[in-house]
């Protein structure tokens, strides 16, 4: 604490002399506000003590209300005025500044100009202005004196009170080196220069100098300067609420002093709130670069993110330490509320600085725990962060990269719509010292098929009729998906007939019917058959042939020893070559062509051997004999059987 700090002699009389008006006569008018400190001037307001700006609205003051000068003085015009209209006031002006009115006017009497030195627009300063009938001359610095008219009087210099020394003798050396017929008087306060000087013998000592007082507080204002000027980190502060507890590291020295408008109670809290703020920062335990805390994001922003570790001030995540993935700004990788763990890259209580790290708490935990996953062949859930040339990136804790080959267990073009999505992978290539994981869904893909594949086998049986979809069409069959995994349905099983090429009955995509023939389920084989799941024509062959029959049908083969003639889809029988013809043929291509339309007699039906014999020759009508003749007319007329079926036998017995 500053040896001089705080109220003043002067303000303490006008606050003192303002608060008795107000006790004894209930209401009092100070001519502006009583000091630049509206703590005090509230605290004044409770003895029923107010103000009015100016004496210009004197004629809207309440009759019998005294008016307090405050301590800042007024001009020689303001006590004339009061004089004449007879109003009551109570001159709280303070001596010092009394002093500097009757300098200031004892000079203007005698015909000599007056230099004042302080800022023009201060209440103080306007004050002796008027004690030269506003004639004299104000210089707030150095500079001010090249607008000097050209001065051929003699000449009395006086200061506002609160001026620091520096600036006073910066003005009145230069006026003297100018003026030869000059007359200072140094007029700063006592208490103004015995403020600045301990404010400024302990800012040379301390870490950090709080000034406390008004920000409009002309003295306030000087002493924050000159501890500023000692190269102390200096805060002018109006009271507690202005402490910042960022501002106080371990171990630091704090000084306090306080403007001469600054009350006691005001003064007194913000010691207290030191105090305990240094306490506090003393008990904590000091942050080092590299320490790993756990925070919560307070603040996000474009660039950066703010992250309270419960520290005296908060950290720091610059966006490129967020992730070890490229983000476009940092709500990408955060959001407001989250919990994190991070790094410190730098710390500087001085300045309350910390740059923490996120990527590299992430990358290391990662690495670790990647390490276990990929020894264990564990599955990962990730999200694709962004689509590369080449494959997918994921954020992993580290960057994580999924090849196009990778990704599915079939070919993808373009792979634009897959940022964002969800994928379960497993780690296929793992190399902390080159930074590189290289992920796979098309792995876990090939297993999960594996197993569903197990499972549809185990859970089928051999005989089983069950629905599929063709998946793929081969010369020697198509292959059906059953649920996850392919059987085959040789072209031998695609339908009762005789199937030249499987995509003649069935085209990818089509869902059928297929029974189960066998299943292997150590080589993964399965054998379907789509005609046994459909009823053979055999199942009703005696309902539609018969023995003795005469029927339509289509050579189909010509082998050898015949010829198969095609009855129904899928029915074929065996016309022998001896059947053909009554005549001696050499081989049935001799009479017969593939395709060709061709009447036939049924001899027999197997239905055990799926086998039924067939004659040409016995539908055809024999040479006319004269034992064999017969009467066709008197047949047509007493029969509706069949030409074919009515001499069926006797054509026989001719062979
Ligand atoms: S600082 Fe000095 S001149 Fe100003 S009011 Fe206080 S005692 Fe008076």
């Amino acid at each position: 604490m500053a040896q001089y700090a705080g109220f003043c002699k002067g303000v303490k009389r006008a606050i003192d002399t303002a608060k008795d008006i107000g006790n004894e006569y209930g209401k009092a008018l100070t001519l502006g506000p009583i000091v630049h400190n509206q703590f005090v001037v509230d605290y004044l307001a409770q003895f029923g003590v107010g103000a009015i700006d100016s004496i210009d609205y004197l004629d809207q003051v309440e009759k019998n209300t005294a008016i307090v000068l405050r301590s800042h003085g007024v001009g020689k015009a303001v006590y004339d005025r009061l004089e004449k209209e007879q109003i009551q006031y109570v001159d709280a002006t303070c001596p010092f500044v009394k002093a500097v009115h009757k300098l200031a006017y004892k000079a203007y009497t005698e015909n000599k100009d007056v230099i004042i030195v302080g800022d023009p627009t201060h209440p103080e300063v306007i004050g002796i202005l008027g004690w030269t009938d506003n004639k004299g001359y104000v210089l707030k610095n150095a500079d001010n004196i090249k607008d000097l008219p050209k001065l051929n009087r003699d000449i009395v210099v006086v200061a506002q009170t609160t001026q620091t020394d520096e600036n006073w003798k910066e003005i009145t050396n230069t006026l003297k080196d100018l003026y030869s017929n000059i007359k200072v008087y140094n007029t700063i306060c006592k208490a103004t220069s015995e403020r600045q000087s301990a404010a400024i013998d302990l800012a040379k000592e301390v870490d950090l100098m709080l000034v406390v007082g008004s920000q409009s507080s002309s003295n306030t204002m000087k002493l924050a300067k000159v501890c500023n000027n000692q190269g102390a980190t200096t805060y002018q502060i109006e009271s507690v609420a202005d402490i910042n507890k960022n501002w106080f590291f371990k171990n630091m020295t704090v000084g306090i002093t306080a403007g001469a408008s600054t009350p006691d109670w005001v003064l007194k809290e913000v010691i207290q709130m030191t105090e305990e703020l240094l306490n506090e920062v003393n008990d904590l335990k000091k942050i080092e670069k590299g320490e790993v805390l756990k925070g919560t994001v307070t603040k996000i922003e474009d660039n950066q993110v703010t992250v309270d570790v419960g520290y005296k001030y908060e950290g720091i995540i610059p966006i490129g330490e967020l992730s070890s993935l490229h983000i476009e700004t940092a709500n990408d990788a955060v959001k407001e509320g989250e919990q994190v763990e991070v790094e410190v890259l730098r710390i500087n209580d001085e300045k309350s600085k910390m740059i923490l790290s996120k990527k590299a708490v992430d990358s290391k935990n990662a690495w670790q725990t990647l390490q276990q996953k990929y020894d264990d062949k564990e599955i990962l859930e990730v999200t694709v962060a962004d689509v590369v040339k080449g494959g997918l990136v994921v954020d992993i804790g580290v960057r994580g990269f999924i090849p196009a080959s990778h990704v599915e267990r079939h070919f993808v073009e373009d792979f634009s719509d897959y940022k964002g999505r969800n994928l379960k992978v497993k780690i296929i290539e793992f190399d902390q010292e080159n930074n590189k994981v290289i992920l796979s869904q098309k792995v876990v893909l090939d297993e999960e098929l594996e197993t569903q594949k197990k499972n549809v086998i185990v859970n089928l049986e051999p005989g089983a009729i069950i629905e599929g979809t063709v998946q793929r069409i081969t010369d020697f069959g198509a292959f059906v998906d059953i649920g996850g995994v392919d059987g085959l349905v040789h072209v031998s099983e695609l339908a009762w007939y005789r199937v030249d090429h499987p995509s003649d009955v069935v085209k990818e995509g089509d869902v059928v019917k297929v029974k189960i023939l066998s299943l292997d389920a150590n080589n993964e084989r399965i054998s379907l058959s789509l005609k046994s799941a459909q009823p053979s024509p055999w199942d009703e062959i005696n309902k539609k042939f018969s023995e003795g029959q005469i029927a339509e049908g289509i050579v189909k083969r010509l082998v050898s020893f015949g010829a198969f003639i095609e009855l129904l889809p899928g029915v074929e029988g065996l016309v022998h070559i001896s059947e053909i013809s009554d005549k001696h043929i050499g081989a049935a291509s001799d009479v017969l062509e593939v395709g060709q339309q061709i009447t036939v007699k049924i001899l027999d039906i197997n239905t055990d051997e799926k086998r039924i014999s067939l004659s040409i020759k016995q539908t055809i009508e024999p040479e006319p004999t004269q034992d064999n003749e017969i009467d066709l007319q008197k047949i047509n007329e007493t029969t509706t059987y069949t030409f074919g079926e009515m001499i069926g036998d006797k054509l026989k017995d001719l062979k």
